[in-house]
């Protein structure tokens, strides 16, 4: 571990603060444990508000120097922090594999994820592209271009703690912007060294200070970022509580807020699916990173006719599943974050069971050190208010239909609109799905689970789950300012929609 740690810039004790090189903080210190085992990897000593203003204010210094790098050369930066990654690919995966405890096939391929965004915005900084469009004034040409826009604040969940951030950074690096990045608490040091990979590159091309790391508590760093006025963009990714609070103090501003929030996912298996490949679907997105993802499944819809056969399929594919060793090869099931995630668990069983919802598979901790529980079956016939909510662990409420608009509308009536799949092999039934009156969720998937998005699309959800899009498409948007510009050749000076004022 120790190799492990050194070979990434880490010690036993971090500091939690770095704006071109490490600053020296004086914060309480916080462990970072390892949820397989519940043993301490190291420590963060958290950074304060005067931290905070050293930082903002080199952020906006540095901001003034790197928007007028022409983005190409900036993408050719991104494309050495993509090159940086993968040397340190290995490394990097099994460290966020050994903090969140997602099995290491997970923590690679998220660092994987990051390197892909890499790659994407080294393109996408040769098309940050705008339109032209026709004046209604003779000899008038209307244009609009696209500026960077300041210092982006990124603040990221716990559970993708790399691939979240470049989504954001990286994107906002080819648009022209400086960052603050302020991780999660329980996934510091997979934070702290991602971020001292990129911006050794940064620095080594001259441009220190234009990344930058802060590592404190919610209510004086967080809350500092949120309100600050230096911030344009506040990109928040994490639970529907913690978007209601930062969307609405930004709001209270007048900045600018991209939130990437909780989901509560559904599938809906007709009658027609491919029985093998429907139940490989709903497994791994019910289950993979112990139902750790925003767009894990938690709410499955089955045809009455295959129900029973279905479900009788998917438990045993359940109890199939053995948990262990997040880096032990063949391991499909690794520990929740930490024991307050494990209470959750136990909690939202315990109103499974107060509201009459039938486990068939699972519903209990598992009896070994760290912080594992079983992936959980729930039958649900009539009404299940648990089932509303979502839950982050690996918990699937199953649910029959015999009409597939009802099962679309059932799936719809929840607060979240993040992910949602249908399981078919009809056409008709497919398309109905991806209507306008079908899912509405940002993502809609056929043939494919609800979580493992690829990055070239536009990431997000609508209702609770906040409205924002990330990484790929048009994304970039969100980071840049838009302007739009009107320019008169003609020795004329006509005014738009007929309007005179001759002087
Ligand atoms: P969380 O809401 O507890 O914390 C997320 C981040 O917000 C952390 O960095 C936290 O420190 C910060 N934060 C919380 N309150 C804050 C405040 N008042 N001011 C400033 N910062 C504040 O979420 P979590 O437990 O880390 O992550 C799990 C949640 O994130 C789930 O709901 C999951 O669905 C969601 N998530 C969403 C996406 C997405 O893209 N939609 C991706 C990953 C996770």
């Amino acid at each position: 571990m120790t190799d492990l740690l050194s070979r990434l810039g880490l010690s036993d004790v971090n500091n939690g603060a770095f704006c071109d090189g490490a600053m020296t903080t004086t914060g309480r210190i916080v462990e970072s444990f390892n949820p397989a085992t519940g043993e301490a990897i190291a420590s963060v000593r958290l950074a304060n508000l005067a931290d905070y203003e050293t930082i903002i204010t080199k952020a906006q210094e540095s901001f003034l120097k790197w928007r007028m790098v022409p983005a190409p050369k900036r993408g050719e930066i991104v494309r050495q922090i993509g090159e940086a990654l993968r040397e340190h690919k290995d490394d990097l995966g099994r460290l966020e594999s050994i903090e969140v405890g997602k099995v290491l096939s997970e923590g690679l391929g998220e660092v994987q994820e990051s390197i892909d965004m890499a790659d994407l915005c080294v393109g996408m900084s040769r098309q940050l592209s705008g339109l032209t469009m026709h004046s209604e004034r003779p000899q008038h040409r209307m244009y609009e271009q696209w500026h960077p826009m300041g210092v982006v604040g990124i603040i990221t969940a716990f559970n993708f703690p790399n691939a979240v951030w470049a989504w954001n950074a990286l994107v906002a690096l080819v648009a022209g912007d400086t960052m603050i990045w302020k991780p999660s608490l329980k996934a510091p040091l997979t934070a702290i060294a991602t971020h001292l990979i990129c911006d050794k590159v940064m620095q080594e091309n001259g441009f220190g200070g234009v990344m930058s790391l802060i590592i404190g508590d919610d209510v004086d760093v967080g809350s500092a970022m949120v309100d600050d006025r230096r911030i344009p963009l506040i990109s928040a990714t994490g639970s529907c509580r913690m978007g209601r609070i930062v969307g609405a103090r930004v709001a209270q501003r007048l900045g600018r807020c991209l939130l990437e929030l909780g989901g509560n996912n559904a599938i809906i298996v007709h009658k027609d699916a491919d029985f093998d490949l429907a139940v490989r679907g709903v497994a791994f997105g019910a289950v993979g990173t112990a139902g750790q993802r925003c767009t894990s499944t938690r709410r499955l819809f089955v045809h009455s006719d295959i129900v029973e056969s279905f479900t009788e399929k998917l438990v045993a594919a359940y109890d199939s599943i053995e948990a262990g060793d997040p880096l032990a090869e063949g391991t499909l099931l690794g520990p929740l974050i930490d024991e307050d995630a494990v209470k959750t668990y136990e909690a939202a069983i315990a109103k499974v069971k107060a509201q009459g919802g039938e486990i068939l598979s699972g519903g209990e901790r598992i009896d070994r050190p760290g912080f594992y529980v079983r992936p959980t079956v729930v039958r649900v016939r009539g009404d299940l208010p648990v089932a509303n909510e979502e839950t982050f662990a690996p918990i699937l409420y199953v649910f029959e239909y015999t009409e597939l608009a009802d099962a679309i509308a059932r799936q719809n009536s929840v607060d979240q609109g993040l992910s949602s799949a249908i399981f078919t092999d009809s056409f008709r039934a497919a398309e109905g799905f991806l209507a306008h009156n079908g899912s509405d969720c940002g993502i809609a998937n056929v043939n494919i689970g609800t979580s493992g998005a690829e990055i070239g699309g536009a990431f997000g959800g609508e209702k609770d789950t906040g409205g924002g899009r990330e990484a790929g498409s048009d994304s970039w948007k969100a980071y840049m300012r838009r302007q739009t510009c009107t320019l008169n050749w003609s020795p004329d000076l006509p005014l738009a929609q007929g309007v005179t004022f001759d002087i």
